[in-house]
């Protein structure tokens, strides 16, 4: 399974960590405190409304109460009005002035009763349910319109005679759905009235053809509401639709006639700003942009010229001296473009330098070399030539002949040396490298060099512990061959001692071969790699240039060193691949 990253550099991720912890983190906690705080003021603002709604909808209530009382004792004082009450009372009993007064006030409800609590006339074909205790001016009844029951806030006003009451006046409202609209526009709350049967409450003006039962109340809500006769004000009223108000409609004789409902429904913006959660995911959302905004801001003005440089120093450290960085701003990261597009510049002209240099080096080397060779061949081919001439001039003396006809041979033979070590110089062979003991390569050399001699001891003193490099064999053994060649040249035939050894130094292996020859001068000592340099009658001067490449070819060195005693002494060094395991 591949692991899926972020698309961003390093730096851009650090970045990111950073603005997280230092902005959004605490952005989070300010979110949930300014939540709190906006949720729980709002609340608190929303519950204060509510309340003073509640209580103006309620004075509502009672100025319909306090009309029908007023419009009653206006009406009691009316001799004429009274007079007609006494021969037959009807709608016209009324005086018109008074009637259109009570029809514009709301109050509709004219009803007249015996002292005995007898109706003996209703405006409106009502009964009442429960009637008023004497002396009571104003009351809510229940009362029962076609079989339907409802409230009727009532003003109760008695008409004396004789110090005692003649009749009872009663005028009020029908508290409908017209009332509770009225109150809805008033108060911008809906409002739900319900009466009581029993020990159940009934709202019958939501809807006309149904009577709903309060049943969202709990049983603590209602005894608050019952027993206390104080208002209840819920955050989930009517089954979690609203948050409002319960007040409790109580009569003169201290019983709860029926309840009031003001309340905001929950839905809408000011649901949202009570909503603590909602306002928090609001607040952290707008915090996380703005936090994602100043990291891109960020990225945007350090991060892209960082990356810029960065990639810069890639290509140049892939020695592409093309590089160069956009200059994007006049700041620090501005000056660090221009300086690096000014050392990239210099960068590539010393490379250019460099390389012509190279060229020319390669030209002059080319040239010496060329030079070297020619006069290697001029000499041995001056002699062919001359002993060619002088073979045809001795035919009849065949001492001279047989002379001049080895000399030809020698000479040719010493060309054809030269050109097989130039050849051996010249051609690349690529190294075919493998984890390989070095004194193997050395070994087999030697054996080949010392074949059919006996005039030299060898003495061996190998302590690389086995520890492998990484070498070609092959072209080791070509090397060795060389010094072994050079070693035996110097000890000509005579006896001689060859010393090898083999060592551990650091993290190199470290090979020697010692001979006890004639040795080499301190002088010459610098020239030895030089090619074509030789100090023998027939030497080409090639088997240490060749010896050099090889070494080198296989990731080694080559030196020669001032033996411990007479004599030379050459020493490989290459890095050890693999040491033994102990
Ligand atoms: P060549 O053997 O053809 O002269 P080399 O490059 O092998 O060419 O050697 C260059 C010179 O280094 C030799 O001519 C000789 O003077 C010197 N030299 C190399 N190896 C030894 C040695 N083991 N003892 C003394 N002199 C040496």
């Amino acid at each position: 399974m591949t692991k899926w990253r972020l698309p961003l550099g390093r730096l851009q991720r650090k970045v990111l960590l950073v603005v997280t912890v230092i902005v959004i983190v605490p952005m989070l906690a300010a979110g949930w405190l300014a939540s709190e705080w906006v949720a729980s003021s709002f609340e608190q603002r929303l519950e204060r409304w509510i309340m003073d709604a509640a209580r103006a909808s309620q004075n509502w209530l009672q100025a319909y109460q306090n009309d029908a009382d007023m419009l009653g004792r206006v009406l009691a004082d009316d001799k004429a009005f009274v007079a007609r009450l006494q021969r037959r009372p009807d709608e016209d009993s009324m005086p018109t002035p008074v009637r259109r007064i009570a029809q514009e006030l709301g109050v509709h409800l004219f009803q007249v009763y015996t002292p005995d609590y007898k109706l003996i006339y209703s405006s409106i074909p009502i009964e009442m349910e429960a009637l008023w205790e004497s002396g009571q001016t104003e009351a809510v009844l229940k009362v029962v319109r076609k079989n339907k029951s409802m409230l009727a806030a009532v003003g109760i006003t008695p008409v004396p005679h004789d110090g005692a009451p003649r009749f009872y006046l009663v005028l009020g409202s029908l508290l409908g759905q017209d009332f509770t609209n009225e109150l809805a526009q008033f108060t911008g709350l809906k409002t739900r009235l319900y009466y009581r049967e029993g020990h159940n409450y009934y709202d019958v003006f939501s809807n006309p053809d149904q009577a709903v039962a309060l049943r969202s109340l709990t049983a603590d809500a209602l005894r608050h509401l019952e027993k206390d006769q104080k208002p209840y004000y819920s955050l989930m009223a009517e089954n979690g639709q609203f948050r409002g108000l319960y007040t409790p409609i109580v009569d003169t004789t201290g019983r709860v006639e029926g309840i009031m409902f003001s309340g905001l429904e929950r839905r809408g913006f000011h649901d949202v700003l009570t909503n603590r959660i909602v306002l928090f995911l609001l607040i952290s959302l707008v915090g996380v942009v703005i936090g994602g905004l100043t990291g891109l801001l960020l990225s945007r003005l350090v991060l892209r010229p960082i990356e810029y440089l960065r990639d810069g120093v890639m290509q140049l450290s892939g020695q592409n001296f093309n590089a160069s960085v956009p200059i994007q701003s006049a700041d620090e990261l501005g000056d660090l473009a221009k300086a690096f597009n000014a050392m990239a510049a210099r960068l590539r002209a010393a490379h250019d330098e460099q390389a012509q240099r190279f060229r020319k080096d390669k030209l002059t080397a080319m040239g010496e070399l060329s030079a070297a060779l020619a006069h290697e061949i001029r000499n041995p081919i001056g002699v062919i030539n001359t002993s060619s001439a002088l073979l045809e001039k001795s035919a009849g003396d065949p001492g001279k002949t047989a002379e001049l006809v080895r000399m030809i041979r020698e000479e040719s033979l010493r060309v054809s040396d030269l050109v097989q070590d130039f050849l051996q110089l010249s051609r690349h062979r690529q190294p075919a490298f493998a984890a390989i003991d070095p004194v193997q390569p050395m070994e087999r050399a030697l054996n080949t060099a010392l074949a059919g001699k006996n005039n030299i001891a060898v003495s061996k003193q190998l302590d690389h512990d086995g520890a492998e490099i990484m070498a070609d064999a092959g072209l080791l053994q070509q090397a060795w061959g060389n010094l072994f060649t050079n070693s035996l040249q110097a000890m000509a035939g005579r006896k001689g001692e060859l010393r090898l050894s083999a060592r551990v130094d650091g993290d190199h292996v470290q090979l020697s071969v010692e001979d006890s020859g004639s040795g080499i001068a301190a002088e010459i000592m610098p020239r030895l790699f030089e090619p074509f340099f030789t100090t023998k009658e027939e030497g080409t001067g090639l088997g240490l240039t060749i010896a050099n490449t090889l070494v080198e070819a296989n990731g080694g060195r080559l030196e020669a060193q001032l033996p411990e005693k007479k004599g030379a002494r050459f020493t490989m060094r290459f890095p050890v691949y693999k040491r033994a395991q102990a």
